[in-house]
């Protein structure tokens, strides 16, 4: 068990309570989706996992102390000032790691996602599948134990969020396989309201009613490794959206 997240239950001072009591926990190396109707509470849930907010209720705790946490927006927030190995140093900066260092890791973090050679490109040169790209080279250039992804590609054309969802399965994998010699796991907790999303990437959904959301389903899918080549257009892909549309619809 990597983290557990326990009766979690949240209000707003207007009055909205997003999240009742939402309880889940995360193994290490799981790939995991949350997954539930606009405003039912997924991003005020990822926000109480990276501690940016306080529950009213519950808690959140590590079987080992809190680990370095990424997290990526739906939005990608890049400094517009800065060029994307600027902005992908900036955790590191912030972390006060000396600049040489800092920057080698940034350009290992571009080059994992696909942006070697884009080092010194600014954000308003680089297209939205690009920015986000560079968004998530941030996330991990501080080699996070836990990457929180909140719908990172929910504005981008199909074409590029296909793409981008095939980077992020293969970034997984690697520390999979590298996690065999070291200990390097990626957890991955994965906001989304598309199905096909949940399904294609994650090994496990977490179904969310509508607000104030509660957990409705926790859906175990093949795992990735188990999957046949092809499987975004195989029977088995739409048996797995088939049972998580219907963990939907009950929730509703
Ligand atoms: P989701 O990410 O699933 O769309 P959110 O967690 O963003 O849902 O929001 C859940 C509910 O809480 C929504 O009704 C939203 O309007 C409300 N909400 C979110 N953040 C705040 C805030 N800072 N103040 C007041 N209400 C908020
Ligand atoms: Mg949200």
């Amino acid at each position: 068990m990597l983290l557990s997240a326990t009766h979690l239950a949240k209000r707003f001072p207007n009055g909205v309570a997003a999240l009742d009591d939402l309880s889940f926990s995360l193994t290490t190396g799981d790939f995991v989706s949350l997954l539930g109707p606009s405003g039912c509470g997924k991003s005020t849930a990822l926000r109480l996992i990276a501690g940016l907010l306080a529950p009213d209720r519950g808690n959140v705790t590590y079987e080992n102390g809190k680990p370095d946490i990424g997290f990526v927006f739906q939005e990608p927030t890049l400094m517009p000032w800065g060029d994307a190995l600027a902005n992908a140093r900036l955790p590191l900066d912030l972390k006060k790691m000396p600049r040489a260092e800092a920057d080698v890791a940034a350009r290992a973090a571009l080059a994992r996602v696909g942006l070697a050679g884009f080092e010194t490109a600014m954000p308003r040169e680089l297209s939205g599948g690009m920015k986000m790209r560079v968004s998530i080279a941030r996330a991990l250039a501080a080699k996070p134990k836990i990457l929180l992804l909140d719908e990172p590609f929910a504005a981008l054309d199909e074409i590029t969020r296909a793409s981008l969802n095939e980077d992020l399965l293969r970034l997984w994998r690697e520390h999979r396989e590298r996690s065999k010699q070291k200990n390097e796991s990626l957890t991955i907790l994965f906001v989304t309201h598309s199905v096909a999303e949940s399904c294609y990437l994650s090994e496990r959904v977490l179904v969310l009613s509508p607000r104030p959301g509660r957990l409705t389903a926790d859906i175990a899918l093949p795992k990735q490794a188990e999957r046949a080549p092809g499987f975004r257009l195989s029977p088995q892909f739409l048996d797995c959206q088939r049972a998580v549309s219907q963990a939907l619809e009950r929730a509703a």
